[in-house]
């Protein structure tokens, strides 16, 4: 019997919030939480005095709370943090570099991670038992792995084995944006792990074993993946999870050689291919730079595409006066401006939108962790449960081997 049915669909929260913070402003400024609050967010509340701290009472205390805390703690800081969090961090990176470097810090107790969920999840299995990974805002999740809810994607796999059960079955790959539960579920049904660095590479590893990949959450990423690794656009389906059989036939699932998750970044999906006309109009020597999360037309018509460390590679690595209009989030596009002022570096999108749900670590937050762990206090704690962190630490080292 077939699990899936037809249901009408939600609206993530996060997807809501997008918007509440773009601005066509040179600059997102530094506000006290209670400002923030102001446009109708749905974040984890803090003590009064946290909210209504200044800028500049709360960069002072953060300082000396953390200088307090010596080598017992690490602050991790993924790329789309706002600078006035970024700057506390102890390593910057992907989230899949952060982790391994949080996995790497044995002096460490504590791991603050200014990130979104998925990724203090995969800290936490990644690091030692007796580490404690917290995450400064336990409302800062993200859109994409929101679209991919497990028991969604459990009565997708129950459907999948039900009709492709006798042609072949489907190899799972999960990219590492998505929850501990999809890891493990990856991990105890034969499949892997990707990175937006190593998804072909991954592609690989799943058609040496069998003749379909189920790619999960993000359907652009497997999408531009597939058709890098010479996979027909026509072999490629979309299960959409409101649907019965995700809105297919079973016969479309037997042809399919990938089936993509319906789910999608609000930040990437942000780009479009008249921006990237609209650049080339205003500089013609214009090298347009874009993450593989946007769409398959903008990724067509980009230069070049490859993961946030290959876009800070590729922009370090240019000659002096090259112009760069770049696709990502909009804090890394920023400072990377203003780590190359011999380069011009600008935003694709002249409207400045940041990951909304990376932009709920507001500095308060983490003046507020780090007070309660110099006063013996481990609050918003991400803890995996040991069986789901073992299968997916299984899915986590089958990417490492493929890297
Ligand atoms: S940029 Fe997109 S994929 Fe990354 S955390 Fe934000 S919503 Fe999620």
């Amino acid at each position: 019997m077939l699990k899936t049915e037809t249901k009408l669909p939600t609206i993530p929260i996060t997807e809501i919030e997008q918007s509440a913070f773009c601005t066509t402003d040179d600059e997102l400024s530094s506000r006290t939480l209670d400002d923030e609050f102001a446009v109708g967010v749905r974040w984890q509340k803090l003590p009064i005095e946290y909210m209504r701290m200044k800028p500049e009472e709360l960069d002072a205390r953060i300082f000396e709370a953390r200088a307090r805390l010596g080598e017992m703690v690490v602050v991790l800081g993924h790329h789309y943090q706002r600078d006035e969090v970024i700057k506390f961090a102890d390593f910057q990176g992907d989230s899949f570099k952060l982790s391994q470097f949080a996995a790497s810090q044995e002096n460490a107790d504590h791991i603050v991670f200014c990130g979104v969920h998925f990724m203090a999840e995969t800290a936490d299995i990644l690091s030692s038992p007796s580490q404690k990974v917290i995450l400064p805002n336990l409302t800062a999740g993200c859109s994409m792995a929101d679209m991919a809810q497990i028991d969604d994607v459990l009565d997708c796999w129950d459907d999948l084995e039900y009709v492709l059960g006798d042609n072949g079955g489907a190899t799972p790959i999960t990219y590492m944006n998505s929850t501990a539960d999809i890891k493990a579920l990856c991990g105890r049904n034969d499949g892997i792990v990707c990175t937006s660095s190593n998804a072909p590479a991954t592609f690989d590893w799943a058609f040496g074993r069998g003749s379909r990949v189920l790619f999960l959450p993000d359907q652009h990423l497997g999408r531009n993946t597939g058709l890098k690794m010479g996979v027909d656009l026509d072999d490629m389906i979309l299960w959409n999870p409101f649907k019965e059989l995700g809105g297919n036939t079973e016969e479309d699932l037997v042809n399919a050689k990938v089936i993509l998750w319906q789910g999608h970044c609000s930040v990437h999906t942000r780009f479009t291919v008249e921006q990237i006309e609209q650049a080339r109009e205003k500089y013609p020597d214009v090298n347009v730079l874009v993450h593989p999360e946007c769409t398959m037309e903008v990724v067509e018509a980009a230069d070049y595409d490859g993961s946030t460390e290959y876009i800070k590679a590729k922009i370090a690595d240019a000659p002096p006066g090259s112009v760069w209009a770049v696709g990502t989030e909009i804090s890394l596009v920023n400072r990377l401006a203003t780590q190359h002022p011999d380069k011009l570096v600008f935003c694709l999108d002249s409207v400045i939108c940041p990951c909304s749900t990376m932009y709920r670590i507001h500095p308060a937050y983490v003046s507020w962790v780090l007070d309660g762990l110099n006063e013996g206090v481990v609050v918003n704690r991400i803890e995996v449960d040991e069986d789901t962190a073992s299968e997916a630490r299984v899915a986590l080292d089958r990417m490492l081997s493929v890297v």
